[in-house]
C-alpha cells in the first residue's frame, strides 16, 4: 500500500497589488497558512508532502515528487501525475513549462531515454498517445479525426480507450514532435480569468514495454522472460474555476459546466477514496471519463502524484482554499502498486515486437543504418495495422449493437400495428354491432336477427368497454326473452354473458366501468325502468329517434376514429419499411467492415511474413559475413605461410 504523494506550487503573483494585501498566504517548510497582518487566519492552514513556492522552477517540482514515478514506470510499475487546480493557476506552466523552464512532461521524456539507454540488461517499447476530454467527449490530440473514441474495458487490457492512435517511438525528439502536434490540436478557449485558457483535460500517456535481453534471441524456445508494461498517465486537467466568476455564457458556460461536473466527480472520487477502509462502498469511477481512465491512478494500481497548483493572490482565497482541501482529501489516498508482468499470448505479441528490437541490435555496428529506419517503420506499421483491426472490432460491436437495437425497435413497431390492427377490428366489430341495433330497434324486434354472434367470435375481438354483465334476479335465456325495446341498447345480457364466458359484474362496477366512447348507456335508473304499457306511443317513437341519431354520431365518430386508425397504421408500416432499410444498410456496413477486415489482416499475415523474410536475411548476412570471414581467416593464414615461405627461400640461398 502507498500513500498517493501530493505537492503544493504556488506560482508567481501577477498583480503589483498582491504584496499590499493584508491577507497573505505564507509558506513554512510544508506547511501552509494564510495569515492576516501574520496571523494565521482558523482553517486555512494546511499540510502536504511538498510545498513550492513561487521562485521554485519546473525542474525542482520533476525532482522532488515526479521522478521517482518515472523510474518506477521504467521498472514495471504503472504511473500517474495530475495538476490540479484552478483556471491560470499554472497547470499547464508546470505540466508542458516553457523554452527556459521545461515542463514535467519534456522533463519526463528526456529522463526515459536517458534511462532506458543506459539500462543495457533490458530492451524496451515505447508507445505514446496523446488525448483530450472536452465537454465529456475523448479526442486524439495525435489524428483529428479520431473523435468521441468510447472507452472499453477487458481482462487483458483493463480500462482502455479504443480506437486512439499510439505511435511507437525510439527517441525523445520523435515524443517532442508528437507532443507538439497535440498541443496545436488542444482546445483553446477565452474566458475573463485567463486568455489562453485550456478548456480540456488532456491525458499524455507513455506505454512502456521490456524484457530481458537473451542471449541467442533468434532461438525462439529461449524466450522465457515476461514482458513488463506499465502505463504512466501525465495529465493537465482543465481550470477548477467558478463559472460565475470567470463570466462564461453559451459555448463557454456549457464547457464550464462539463469540466466542474467531471472535477466534481474526480472530488467524489478522491473523497471516497479518502475514507478509506470498509466505509468506502461504491467509488463513482463511472460518472465521467476522466476518472474512468485514471481508475487504475486512483487507488489501483499505480503510483501517484498530484499537484495542485495555486494562485497567491487576494481576490482567488476561496479557490485556493478549495484546491488546498481537495489536495489534503487526496492525501490519504492509498493505492497498491505492483509490477505488470505479462505471460499471456498478448505478451507474445509483444514479444515479437521485441524480437523486431533485437534485430535491430544485431545489425547495429554492421551495414544496418538504413534497415533501422526500415524496421521502425515496419513496427509502427504492425503496430497500426493491430490498431486498426481492433478500431474496426470495436465499430463492429457497435453496429452489431445498432442492429440489435434496430431490430427491437422494429419487433416494437410491430406489436404496436398489430395491436393497431386489433383496435380497428373492435372498432369495426362495434360499428356492425351499433349497426344491427339500430337495425333491430327501427325493424324487427325478432330476437335471432338482434346480433350476429359468430361475427362476434373474432380472436383478435377485444372490447374490454362492453365486458361487463348487469346482475338481475331473474335472468334468462335469450330465445325466451326477448329484451324490450327501451333495454336494447343499455344491457343486452346474454350478449355480455357470452362475451364473458358467465363472468358478473356489480351494477354498481357497471357504473364505475369508463365509458365506452362509442355507445353511451343511459344510467341505471332510466334504463333499467321497464315502461308501463299505458306509455304513449309517441313518446316511445320521438325516444327512439333521439337514440337513433346518437347511434348515428357515434357511428361517425366511430368512422372519423377509424380512419385515424388506419392513417396512423399506413404511417406505421412506411416507417417499418424504413427501419427494414435502415436494417440492410447496416448490414451491407458489416459486411464492408468485415471484408475491410479481412484485408487488413491478409495485410498484417504479409508483413508478419515480410519480417520473417527479414530475420531470414539477416540470418543469411550473418552466415556468409562468418563464411567470408572464415575464408579470410584462410586466406590470411595461407599469405602468411606463403610470405614466411618466400622469405625462408629468400634467406636460403644466401646461406
Ligand atoms: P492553467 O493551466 O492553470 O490555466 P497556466 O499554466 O496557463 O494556468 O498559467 C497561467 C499563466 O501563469 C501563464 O502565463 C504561465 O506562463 C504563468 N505561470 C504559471 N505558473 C508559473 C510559474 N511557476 N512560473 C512562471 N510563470 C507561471
Ligand atoms: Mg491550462
Amino acid at each position: 500500500m502507498e500513500k498517493i504523494s501530493v505537492g503544493v506550487r504556488f506560482r508567481p503573483s501577477t498583480s503589483s497589488s498582491h504584496s499590499d494585501s493584508s491577507r497573505q498566504w505564507q509558506i513554512s517548510d510544508n506547511a501552509i497558512s494564510l495569515c492576516h497582518l501574520n496571523t494565521p487566519i482558523s482553517g486555512y492552514t494546511f499540510a502536504f508532502d511538498h510545498v513550492f513556492d513561487e521562485s521554485l522552477g519546473n525542474a525542482v517540482v520533476y525532482r522532488v515528487l515526479i521522478k521517482s514515478i518515472i523510474d518506477a514506470a521504467i521498472d514495471g510499475f504503472n504511473g500517474t501525475a495530475f495538476a490540479y487546480g484552478q483556471t491560470s493557476s499554472g497547470k499547464t506552466y508546470t505540466m508542458n513549462g516553457s523554452e527556459m523552464d521545461p515542463g514535467i512532461i519534456p522533463l519526463a521524456i528526456k529522463d526515459i531515454f536517458y534511462t532506458i539507454h543506459k539500462t543495457s540488461e533490458r530492451e524496451f517499447l515505447i508507445r505514446v498517445s496523446y488525448m483530450e476530454i472536452y465537454n465529456e467527449e475523448i479526442n486524439d490530440l495525435l489524428v483529428l479525426e479520431s473523435q468521441k473514441l468510447p472507452i472499453h474495458e477487458n481482462l487483458e487490457r483493463g480500462v482502455y480507450v479504443a480506437g486512439i492512435r499510439e505511435e511507437i517511438v525510439s527517441n525523445a525528439e520523435q515524443v517532442l514532435q508528437l507532443l507538439k502536434l497535440g498541443e496545436e490540436n488542444r482546445h483553446f478557449g477565452e474566458t475573463n480569468m485567463n486568455a489562453r485558457s485550456s478548456r480540456s483535460h488532456t491525458i499524455f500517456r507513455m506505454v512502456i514495454e521490456s524484457r530481458a535481453k537473451e542471449e541467442d534471441s533468434f532461438k525462439e524456445d529461449t524466450i522465457t522472460d515476461a514482458v513488463r508494461v506499465s502505463v504512466l498517465n501525465l495529465v493537465d486537467l482543465a481550470g477548477s474555476e467558478r463559472i460565475a466568476k470567470t463570466g462564461a455564457e453559451g459555448v463557454r458556460l456549457k464547457e464550464g459546466k462539463h469540466i466542474n461536473k467531471s472535477l466534481m466527480v474526480l472530488g467524489n472520487v478522491i473523497n471516497k477514496l479518502s475514507e478509506g477502509g470498509k466505509q468506502r462502498g461504491h467509488i463513482p469511477y463511472r460518472d465521467s471519463k476522466l476518472t474512468r481512465i485514471l481508475q487504475p491512478a486512483l487507488g489501483g494500481n499505480a503510483k501517484t502524484s498530484i499537484i495542485c497548483t495555486v494562485a497567491p493572490e487576494d481576490v482567488h482565497v476561496e479557490e485556493t482554499r478549495g484546491t488546498l482541501q481537495f489536495a489534503s482529501r487526496a492525501k490519504r489516498i492509498t493505492n497498491c502498486v505492483q509490477v505488470n508482468e505479462i505471460l499471456t499470448d498478448a505478451a507474445l505479441l509483444k514479444r515479437q515486437k521485441l524480437e523486431i528490437e533485437e534485430l535491430r541490435k544485431k545489425l547495429m555496428g554492421s551495414h544496418s543504418e538504413v534497415l533501422e529506419q526500415v524496421l521502425l517503420k515496419q513496427r509502427n506499421d504492425m503496430h497500426k495495422s493491430e490498431l486498426e483491426r481492433d478500431k474496426l472490432a470495436t465499430e463492429l460491436e457497435e453496429e452489431r449493437k445498432a442492429r440489435y437495437a434496430l431490430e427491437h425497435r422494429i419487433l416494437e413497431q410491430q406489436k404496436k400495428i398489430e395491436n393497431l390492427m386489433n383496435l380497428s377490428v373492435s372498432a369495426h366489430f362495434s360499428n356492425v354491432c351499433s349497426q344491427n341495433k339500430v337495425g333491430e330497434r327501427s325493424g324487427t324486434p325478432d330476437g335471432a336477427h338482434f346480433l350476429a354472434f359468430d361475427d362476434l367470435k373474432t380472436p383478435n375481438f377485444k372490447c374490454p368497454s362492453i365486458d361487463f354483465v348487469v346482475r338481475r334476479p331473474s335472468y334468462k335465456e335469450l330465445e325466451s326473452s326477448p329484451i324490450p325495446d327501451n333495454f336494447a341498447d343499455v344491457a343486452d345480457e346474454d350478449l355480455w354473458t357470452r362475451l364473458n364466458k358467465g363472468r358478473v359484474t356489480d351494477l354498481e362496477a357497471f357504473q364505475m366501468t369508463p365509458p365506452f366512447p362509442v355507445q353511451e348507456f343511459p344510467s341505471s335508473e332510466t334504463s333499467l325502468i321497464v315502461p308501463s304499457n299505458e306509455e304513449p306511443q309517441a313518446t316511445n317513437y320521438e325516444r327512439l329517434e333521439n337514440d337513433l341519431h346518437d347511434v348515428q354520431k357515434q357511428y361517425e365518430a366511430l368512422k372519423e376514429q377509424y380512419s385515424k386508425l388506419e392513417e396512423e397504421n399506413n404511417i406505421l408500416k412506411e416507417e417499418k419499411i424504413g427501419l427494414t432499410d435502415d436494417v440492410a444498410c447496416f448490414e451491407n456496413q458489416i459486411d464492408q467492415v468485415k471484408s475491410e477486415k479481412q484485408v487488413l489482416l491478409k495485410e498484417l499475415k504479409e508483413e508478419k511474413r515480410k519480417l520473417n523474410d527479414l530475420r531470414e536475411e539477416v540470418r543469411r548476412l550473418i552466415t556468409t559475413f562468418s563464411q567470408k570471414e572464415g575464408m579470410l581467416t584462410s586466406l590470411y593464414s595461407k599469405s602468411r605461410a606463403f610470405v614466411e615461405n618466400t622469405k625462408t627461400a629468400s634467406i636460403a640461398p644466401h646461406e
